[in-house]
């Protein structure tokens, strides 16, 4: 089989989110179990031809995505030289239309190319015009573009996140054959009238088509025995390698505070309408007040990055706040924190709890979407049900209990969360059994 992966953004190449991390190591994944996936992502100026090594064929660049071997096609270069740096793209009317002319490119990619894909595996709204396009396509068509008699077509669109571009995912969302969400619990959700973010009568009238298929990560990336950027450390000796880690973190940002007290962090985007970054915000002084420590990365909106920077100054050596895209003091701190802070109103999936755990750190989420999937209550983590400060707080002050009191739960806690199994092969494999079932719609 032959599958084209669509995405926005690619790690190693470039990254942003956890868009980038899954369209990064999933392909891989796939391709552990035979199949033969490619890769097409913008070419963005900053992705580095002598870096790289890109080969320039037809307008468009080919390299291969890291060590991976994933064969990666860089779309539309004149288009994206023109956006600028991928990391200032904002949800704009603009890059809707950059992203309708990379559409326009990967149609034009899989008519042109001697490589046949018969699945187009799409992610959230970005490809949606290419989708629109293919839809159309009967088999006379196909042949007429190099598809042999026997090949079929088909294609399956990932929502990563409803909430950006929602009109154009609209357009996906009608003509894909197969629809994934990123985790069962969101694949639920959407079908309500609270996650939908308007495209309820639309998901509602597709339901049957809808799977869910919860994201890994890259064992590979994130590994505390082989980590570079840290004091490496694995589940057998979880208490020193933590110790040294969380030691040398606090002397890094200047925090002070009771030595053994407990130490929890907020990494992600400062998204106000999904990572519930008021809730954190709100809940900084009461947190402050029962003597936890506070380590804040991340960057977005203006507001709560000022409101962040002043209380990081109120509370100097009680909270640190580092306001930017860091990915070396990420794995720093996930390394060295006690505990995760996720107050999202809603997760699809959500990478960083999933992150955490394999570095022994205890996450203490609101229990939706792939949060709800990923951690079990009391066992590798801290779930709590309503969307207030108050529920976050409370949530914090029942692992503090747990931290101060029963250290050798604590640690049972963070062992397991270490062990726990994160790795996409099982994932991988449901996304094989999809494109099957994608290509038997179509035929
Ligand atoms: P989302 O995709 O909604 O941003 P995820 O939890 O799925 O959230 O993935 C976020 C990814 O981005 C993780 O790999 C996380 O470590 C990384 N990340 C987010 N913000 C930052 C930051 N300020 N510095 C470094 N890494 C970050």
């Amino acid at each position: 089989m032959k599958v084209l992966f669509v995405a926005a953004e690619a790690a190693p190449l470039v990254k942003v989110g956890g868009l980038g991390d899954v369209a990064g190591s999933l392909p891989p994944a796939i391709s552990k179990l035979g199949i033969d996936i490619r890769l097409a992502i913008p070419w963005y100026p900053e992705i580095d031809t002598r870096k790289w090594q890109i080969r320039q064929e037809n307008g468009y660049g080919v390299t291969v995505l890291g060590d991976t071997g994933i064969v990666t096609y860089l779309l539309a270069p004149e288009v994206f030289a023109k956006a600028g740096e991928h990391q200032a793209i904002l949800a704009t009317k603009e890059e809707e239309r950059w992203f309708a002319k990379f559409s326009i490119a990967v149609v034009e990619l899989v008519k042109t190319s001697s490589w046949k894909p018969e699945v187009l595996h799409a992610n959230d709204w970005h490809a949606a015009e290419a989708l629109a396009e293919l839809e159309k396509i009967d088999r006379e068509t196909l042949q007429s573009w190099g598809y042999s008699k026997g090949e079929n077509f088909a294609t399956l669109v990932t929502i990563h996140n409803l909430s950006y571009h929602t009109k154009v995912l609209k357009k996906a969302i009608h003509s894909a054959d197969v629809i994934n969400a990123v985790s069962p619990t969101y694949a639920r959700e959407i079908l309500t009238h609270e996650y939908a973010e308007g495209l309820q009568k639309e998901l509602q009238a597709r339901r049957g088509d809808i799977y869910g298929i919860l994201n890994g990560i890259d064992y590979r990336v994130w590994d505390p025995a082989k980590d570079e950027m840290i004091f490496k450390f694995a589940p057998a000796y979880f208490q020193a390698g933590k110790a040294e880690n969380k030691e040398r973190l606090i002397k890094e940002l200047g925090l002070g505070g009771e030595r053994g007290g407990m130490l929890v962090a907020f990494v992600g985007r400062l998204d106000p309408h999904q990572k519930g970054v008021w809730i954190m915000v709100n809940s900084l002084e009461r947190m402050v007040g029962m003597g936890v420590r506070v380590v804040v990365l991340g960057s977005g909106d203006r507001k709560a990055e000022k409101i962040l920077r002043e209380m990081g100054a109120q509370f100097s050596g009680r909270v640190s706040v580092t306001l930017k895209y860091d990915e070396q003091l990420a794995h720093r701190i996930y390394a060295g924190s006690d505990a995760l802070l996720i107050p999202s109103r809603f997760e699809p999936c959500g990478l960083i709890q999933m992150i955490a755990m394999r570095y022994g750190t205890l996450p203490i989420a609101h229990a939706v979407g792939g949060l709800q999937d990923s951690i079990t209550e009391g066992e590798t983590g801290f779930l709590y049900a309503d969307y207030y400060s108050r529920g976050l707080v409370r949530a914090v002050s029942r692992a503090k209990k747990v931290f101060d009191k029963d250290k050798d739960r604590w640690m049972r806690m963070a062992v397991r969360a270490m062990q726990a199994d994160f790795s996409w092969g099982k994932s991988a494999g449901e996304y094989v059994a999809l494109y099957e079932k994608a290509l038997q719609k179509s035929s």
